[in-house]
């Protein structure tokens, strides 16, 4: 397993199982255990997938030491809005039934988030969390964060694939050495649509699953691929045996077309 170093001193896992539409019982409980038994040591939950009982029951169970597990959990929309940010953090821990989390973001720049930073500035310093990060912030939601925080966050998740990279985010946020994670890095599975995945996989004798999480690892960027499926859970931790030639790189970065899967951080209402 490879790690990216934080800009906290941390190293976070590049590779983490997504664990969202996995269900809040023995799916995700069996699909957390596969992936520790195939090298995974970072899972990513958030209040509003509903299963972070489950999650907590999944590393509980498991022979990994809850130490060596990178866990990232989010605060939802509502709480940012009804400025209840240290509430709904405890109520997380206490669902996870953990002590700590090693990542918490605030899940969307919703109204409020200005002080929603400043009530993870203070969980950092308490010690429930060990780093405190964004999602789906762009630039200009981020030069808030900067300007009004004390601290500067540590990761940003956003939406990242062949067909959006993002790129002003991304420039925002190496600026202040902020680590990306990529959320629906598989395009929500829609990836087999693209036949160039499957053309460059025969050459490695990969798939196109690892040829397009291994193009996000290539640009530094930490994946958190989902699946529940045993055999594609090992599969798509299994990138690091084999390098991208630059060619392949450029040939998929040419995909990039702004395309998204998921709602626009300038426009969503949720
Ligand atoms: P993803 O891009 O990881 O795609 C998952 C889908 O791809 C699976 O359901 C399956 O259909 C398919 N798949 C997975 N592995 C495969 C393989 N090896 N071969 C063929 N098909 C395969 O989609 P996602 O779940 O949207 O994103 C991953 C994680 O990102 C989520 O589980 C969640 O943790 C996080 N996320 C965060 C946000 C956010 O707002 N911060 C939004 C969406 C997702």
């Amino acid at each position: 397993m490879k790690h990216i170093t934080l800009n906290n001193g941390l190293r976070m896992p590049q590779v983490g199982l997504g664990v969202w539409q996995s269900g809040n019982g023995e799916e995700v409980i069996n699909a957390i255990h596969w992936a520790l038994a195939a090298g995974y040591r970072h899972v990513d939950t958030a209040m509003i997938y509903k299963n972070e009982e489950a999650v907590g029951k999944a590393l509980a169970s498991s022979d990994v030491p809850r130490a060596d597990v990178w866990l990232t959990t989010k605060i939802w929309n509502d709480d940012i809005r009804k400025g209840r940010t240290t509430a709904a953090l405890d109520e997380s821990l206490a669902r996870l039934g953990v002590e700590y989390v090693d990542l918490i973001l605030l899940h969307w720049p919703v109204d409020g988030y200005e002080r929603a930073w400043a009530e993870l500035e203070t969980a950092l310093a308490a010690g429930k969390v060990k780093s405190i990060g964004l999602s789906n912030f762009m630039d200009e939601h981020l030069q808030d964060i900067l300007r009004v925080g004390n601290i500067v966050p540590a990761v940003n998740q956003i939406e990242y694939h062949p067909y959006l990279v993002q790129a002003e985010t991304i420039s925002a946020c190496d600026e202040h050495n902020i680590a990306i994670t990529a959320w629906s890095p598989l395009m929500q599975g829609k990836f087999l649509d693209e036949p160039l995945f499957a053309k460059i996989a025969k050459d490695y004798d990969k798939t196109a699953a690892q040829v397009v999480l291994r193009w996000c690892l290539q640009n530094d960027i930490i994946v958190i691929p989902k699946s529940v499926n045993e055999g594609r859970i090992r599969e798509n931790n299994d990138l690091f045996g084999f390098e991208l030639s630059e060619e392949h790189l450029v040939a998929i970065d040419e995909l990039e077309r702004g395309h998204r899967y998921g709602p626009d951080p300038h426009d969503f209402d949720f």
